[in-house]
């Protein structure tokens, strides 16, 4: 056949909208999208019916390929993955996953109206953090607190409305760098307070506090060095004797957890934290992230002394920095949790894979690897492995969980490895492992659906082809 042939064989996008493949796709995608589709694959028939091709014109041929663009192109980047980085709370990954309590509740306030801002009981407006001041004080002892977008947002508003247009005093060993643009000395500038340098990087005492304080000082911060440790001949204030100081000068007292735990770690085996309890003993106000050892939603939450927290309240970036319907509901139903302990760690994922015992992951991989094996084909070897989790999101960076996996060796080398890393990052549902000295370790912790994760790894078929 001529070229000409060919192209005049070509169905057009009205004959293929009217037939059976053209009415699935308009009724999965629209009307204006399957048409635009349609139209993109006949494209590409015509440039290949001119270079010689003749059997990618058929109808059927020509739905399938715009069945798959369109398929691909609705495909979310927020689709669920499957994180087997072995970093529980990978900030990258979106940090908590959350308890099914929170994500009914989340559903449900999401679905209908809700009495946010409403007093149920005078039918006069309400106030929104109501809803969680009661149990925000019941867990954390504090007097009253406060819910915004997250603890960085915790942090610029309590300094701002403590302290702007004054002195904060800072040890010198907490000038923090957290990630992700949060930096100590940069939200100080942003929260209009003025930074005084206190202490030296390994060793601050008490005189260092008192010795700077002066009639411009606006705060006293203590933060939290989360993601980093100075050990050796290291010196920080006793909280207690921190406290009394302030107390003394009438200056509040910050303390910036990071990530706050509102429980004893050392019940699922890692490394004890102050809590955020007994931080609120001792400071004016304590700061903390809802999505990191808590285990909800992103948040951020200010608790602490009544006066301190109505100064916050009044502060009009409160009203920028606010939290949604949605995200109260999920943060409720996720506190209530922890009224009762013994229950938590079955219901809090983050506390479940934190706690899950090494023999518990290893018995998986023993199981997992002659499945993984299969689904992956000859070119590869997968072989059970012993490894170490991390909690992440800056919490206890010294804690290096033991756990288990599957490592993953390319029998080819030359980037196979790579490209098998690609491919399972491609597929319905994205699996996301680490490379490490050329091998592909998957930390099983925290998977918890072997079967369909094993059901999944079938679409690998064509990606690796
Ligand atoms: C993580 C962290 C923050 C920031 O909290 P986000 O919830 O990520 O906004 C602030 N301060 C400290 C000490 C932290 O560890």
């Amino acid at each position: 056949m001529q070229a000409r042939d060919r192209l005049r064989a070509l169905p057009s996008v009205s004959a293929l909208l009217a037939g059976a493949p053209g009415a699935a796709l308009i009724e999965r995608y629209g009307r204006p999208a399957a048409t635009a589709a349609l139209r993109a694959a006949l494209d590409e028939a015509r440039r290949a019916a001119v270079d010689g091709a003749s059997d990618i014109g058929a109808p059927d041929a020509l739905a399938d390929r715009a069945l798959a663009a369109l398929a691909s192109g609705d495909r979310s980047g927020l689709r669920p993955l499957y994180n087997l980085t072995g970093v529980i709370l990978h900030t990258n990954l979106g940090r908590a996953q959350l308890a099914d309590a929170a994500v009914e509740a989340a559903t449900e306030a999401m679905r209908s109206a809700v009495a946010l801002e409403f007093d149920l009981e005078t039918g006069r407006r309400g106030e929104r953090d109501d809803h969680l001041r009661a149990l925000l004080r019941e867990l954390s002892g504090a007097e009253d607190a406060t819910i915004v977008n997250n603890n960085a947002a915790a942090v610029l508003l309590a300094l701002n409305a403590l302290a702007c247009g004054r002195e904060a005093i800072v040890s010198r060993g907490e000038l923090i760098e957290i990630g992700g643009a949060f930096r100590m000395p940069e939200i100080m500038a942003q929260a209009g307070v003025k930074l005084v340098e206190v202490g030296t990087t390994n060793r601050t005492h008490l005189k260092d506090y008192r010795a700077a304080l002066s009639p411009e000082t606006g705060v006293m911060l203590k933060a939290h060095p989360s993601n980093y440790r100075i050990e050796g001949f290291v010196a920080e204030a006793d909280p207690r004797e921190l406290s009394a100081l302030a107390d003394e000068a009438g200056v509040p007292l910050m303390n910036d957890l990071g990530s706050g735990v509102l429980v004893d770690l050392a019940r699922y085996g890692v490394t004890r934290e102050p809590t955020v309890r007994e931080a609120a003993r001792h400071a004016g106000v304590v700061t903390f992230s809802g999505d990191k050892l808590l285990g909800g939603p992103q948040a951020g939450f200010i608790v602490g002394r009544r006066a301190l927290i109505e100064k916050i309240n009044r502060n009009p970036m409160k009203r920028a920095l606010r939290v949604d319907k949605i995200r109260l509901a999920a943060i409720e139903a996720t506190l209530k949790l922890y009224r009762d302990p013994e229950r938590l760690e079955a219901r809090l994922p983050t506390l479940r894979f934190i706690a899950r015992a090494q023999a518990e992951v290893a018995a998986l991989a023993q199981g997992l690897a002659p499945r993984v094996r299969a689904a992956l084909g000859g070119s590869f070897s997968v072989e059970p492995v012993a490894c170490r989790s991390q909690i992440g999101s800056g919490a206890l960076p010294l804690d290096a969980i033991p756990s288990a996996g599957l490592a993953v060796a390319a029998a080819g080398g030359g980037g196979a490895i790579e490209r098998l890393a690609a491919a399972l990052r491609r597929l319905e549902r994205p699996v996301v492992g680490r490379i490490e000295a050329g091998r592909l370790i998957l930390d099983l912790r925290c998977l918890e659906d072997d079967e369909a994760f094993v059901a999944n790894l079938q679409g690998l078929a064509d990606g690796l082809a």
